[in-house]
């Protein structure tokens, strides 16, 4: 397979999804866009999260294991996610 190929293949085999978002705290509420790579590169061990976008009031981070961490940004407590 040419590296071409498996970049196309790549491009279109992405998995999206959404996750809603409740801060414990103030209980406010939003949701996360996410996607990651699936077919070849995923095989291949690039299992990385990528984030499209997060709601006002809440910050993503990603951690050093490609995880990736929601807070609320007004009280910066963890938030709850959950796949929609
Ligand atoms: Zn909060």
């Amino acid at each position: 397979m040419s590296p071409a190929t498996q970049y196309i293949q790549a491009m279109t085999a992405r998995d999206k999804w959404t996750v809603q978002l409740t801060c414990p705290n103030c209980k406010n509420s939003g949701e996360a866009d996410l996607w990651q790579e699936d077919g070849w590169s995923f095989s291949n061990g690039d299992q990385t999260t990528h984030i499209s976008s997060v709601s006002d009031g809440f910050q993503a981070t990603l951690t050093q294991k490609g995880a990736i961490e929601f807070s609320c940004s007004r009280c910066h407590v963890p938030a709850n996610a959950k796949s929609s």
